[in-house]
């Protein structure tokens, strides 16, 4: 039998667009001060990869349900939809999934994003997530659409843990190649993200650092997160990023960096030998809601303003409807100004202990990391 894991359509509220005149432009901020300065755009709900702590198999198996093509946002649809966002204050986009580089023509995707401006006429910072595997393939091509940098995710060193991770037993060699070919073409500064989970890869944090060390790729690592409902996610298998810290420290010496910007999720340390640096981004034990300027838009053109929210804010809907430009720019305005989200810092007390028991949150390959 065919089931859905995710409350999309019944939970999602079509935003009210009462009364929209003129254009809202300008800097929006939420209820805690919060600008509106990131946008992370899912654009496929589907994997090749199967990541014990994101895509289960046991859940996303031959039985799972993806969404239909029609759901998708279309490219037109999300290129619309982010320059309202930029109009509003956005300046970085991110691309994420599911695995982005599997949906058909991104590069025409990146193409449109990358001609956009922030209303003072400054490129975007364009980049992308991804698990690496279409890398060495893709990488070229990307870099051509206008895309500036990505991000890669890599776990594990060690080839068998690797495959173990991933489920679907993919090698940890394709990745590596396609880190390189990324460098090669000058998708430039590459970052490597690794969510640890103690007891299945802290035994790869300091290979992870030797390896990376000196490469000019930033290393990032990253408190495995209690996101979704169907990845088992124990406290007890988050090992704090001061502990990543203390055991690169031991074989590499470390010191503290500044960070680049105020609303930046990575703590960074510098090698002291001058091998460049790492990032810890410490989302469980260390929460940086204060400073969180994210959106996220679901695969099929949902708002959400936490990664752990429940609800979704139907854009889809309203520009399927025919909605006018400044009837979506209003809407956007009042959903983030009247943003109130801080999960991660709630984290562990009795409301957010009682909001888990009573609502379902949505899944990272649904929302994008
Ligand atoms: N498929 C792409 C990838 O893996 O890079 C993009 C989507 S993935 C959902 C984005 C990021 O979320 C990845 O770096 C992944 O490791 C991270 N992630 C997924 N589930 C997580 C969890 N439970 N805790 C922490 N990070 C997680
Ligand atoms: Fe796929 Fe990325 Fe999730 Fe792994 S983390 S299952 S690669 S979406
Ligand atoms: Fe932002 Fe939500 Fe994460 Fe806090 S928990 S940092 S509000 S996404």
């Amino acid at each position: 039998m065919s089931r859905r894991i995710i409350p999309v359509t019944d939970l999602s509220a079509i935003p009210d667009i009462s009364g929209a005149g003129e254009i809202p432009r300008g800097l929006l901020t939420d209820t805690l001060a919060r600008p509106l300065r990131d946008l992370r755009i899912s654009v496929t709900d589907r994997c090749n990869f199967r990541c014990v702590y994101c895509m289960p198999r046991a859940v996303f198996d031959k039985d799972y349900t993806f969404l239909p093509h029609s759901a998708l946002l279309t490219f037109e649809e999300i290129e619309r939809i982010a320059r309202l966002f930029v109009a509003h204050g956005v300046e970085k986009i991110r691309l994420t999934g599911g695995e982005p580089l599997l949906r058909k023509n991104l590069e025409f995707l990146i193409e449109r994003l990358a001609r956009l401006e922030t209303p003072d006429g400054r490129p975007l910072d364009l980049t992308l997530t991804t698990n690496g595997s279409l890398l060495q393939r893709k990488a070229r091509g990307l870099k051509d659409a206008g895309l500036t940098r990505v991000t890669v995710s890599l776990d594990a060193l060690d080839d068998a843990l690797f495959r173990r991770m991933n489920d679907a037993d993919f090698a940890v060699a394709d990745v590596l190649d396609g880190i390189a070919e990324a460098q090669a073409v000058g998708l430039a500064p590459l970052k490597v993200n690794m969510v640890v989970k103690r007891g299945t890869n802290d035994s790869e944090i300091v290979p992870m650092a030797r390896h990376f060390h000196g490469s000019g790729v930033v290393l990032r690592f990253i408190e495995y997160m209690d996101v979704g409902t169907s990845n088992g996610w124990n406290m007890a298998e988050v090992l704090p990023s001061a502990e990543v810290v203390e055991r690169i420290a031991a074989h590499f010496p470390l010191a503290p960096l500044e960070a680049h910007s105020a609303a930046e999720t990575a703590q960074r340390w510098g090698y002291a030998d001058g091998g460049g640096e790492i990032g810890v981004i410490s989302s469980v034990t260390r929460a940086f809601c204060g400073t969180c300027t994210r959106a996220r838009l679901s695969t099929e053109g949902k708002l959400f303003l936490c990664l752990f929210a429940s609800n979704g804010h139907d854009l889809r809907a309203l520009v399927r409807s025919g909605a006018t430009d400044a009837e979506i720019a209003t809407a956007v305005a009042r959903i983030w100004r009247a943003r109130a989200d801080r999960y991660s810092q709630l984290r562990g007390s009795e409301a957010a202990a009682q909001r888990a028991l009573d609502e379902r949150r949505v899944e990272m390959s649904y929302i994008g990391g």
